[in-house]
């Protein structure tokens, strides 16, 4: 920024000032100038976000808790056909925080796919159901599970970043974020970043709190380390740093498309 005000400083008195590159200079400052600022995003009309862990058949074992968080693959499919159907649209993380900083266009009914916990259904099940509407996802890995029985291998993550879909962080192995300090710091934000950098070749600009759980003192270190955005759940979001406390709701195995539906519509 002060570099372009130098450059357009140095351009002005000197001979060379014809009039386009007096208008372009002009454009291009007004282009990088215009980030809003926290109280502007949070004026913004809130894009859907939603927000799932894992997509398999319910076993008698399961918890009406645990139902909450396991979306049978039937229940999935009825869900994105509802979603497809009502002429949503699936955005990236990169277009949401353009258009909460920058107020950039949009496609018609925007709506965010988001995948928690590495659970290896998300690859085998939910991509492709993605795939037959046209959809894409983000997936916020948990390092820690990488490999392990029943989660994504590092291959399954790498063909999801090749796909088009966003691999984001969600720790190293779920810790409570409000908790850390010291070296807790490393372990559950640096080097998750780099492992999911080797892993995918691109950089790492998104993370998701584990639980939805944030604090106004963490966020500093999220922004330090340069993460762009950050996730939570479906609390109010912080004042001061709305890009970093993000709402998402939970798309729960017992919502029908229709109950799913309305609380997109009552949610955001
Ligand atoms: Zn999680």
């Amino acid at each position: 920024m002060r570099f372009t005000l130098y450059i357009g400083v140095l351009l002005l008195i000197s001979a060379c000032q014809s009039t386009t590159i007096q208008q372009n200079l002009t454009e291009t400052q007004k282009d990088t100038s215009i980030v809003a600022d926290a109280a502007t995003i949070l004026k913004r009309k809130q894009i859907p976000i939603l927000c799932y862990h894992q997509i398999r058949v319910w076993k008698s074992s399961d918890s009406e808790v645990a139902k909450v968080y396991i979306v049978p693959p039937a229940t999935f499919e009825a869900q994105l056909k509802m979603l497809a159907d009502s002429g949503y649209h699936t955005i990236l993380p990169d277009q949401l925080v353009d258009y909460l900083t920058k107020g950039s266009k949009l496609p018609s009914k925007p709506i965010m796919l988001t995948f928690d916990d590495t659970c290896e259904e998300q690859f085998t099940l939910a991509a492709p159901a993605l795939k037959k509407y046209g959809f894409k996802g983000v997936f916020f890995i948990m390092t820690v599970s990488i490999g392990r029985p029943r989660y994504m291998t590092s291959e399954q993550i790498k063909q999801l970043s090749d796909e088009g879909h966003v691999i984001a962080s969600h720790t190293w192995d779920h810790h409570n974020f409000k908790k850390y300090q010291g070296e807790d710091w490393a372990t559950q934000i640096d080097k998750p970043t780099k492992r999911l950098e080797e892993i995918t070749g691109k950089k790492i600009d998104y993370f998701a709190y584990p639980f939805g759980l944030w604090n106004e003192e963490g966020i500093p270190e999220l922004k330090k380390r340069g993460f762009k955005a950050a996730f939570a759940l479906a609390e109010k979001r912080s004042e001061s740093n709305p890009l970093f406390t993000i709402r998402r709701i939970i798309a729960a195995g017992s919502d029908s498309p229709k109950t799913l539906q309305s609380k997109i519509e009552r949610s955001f």
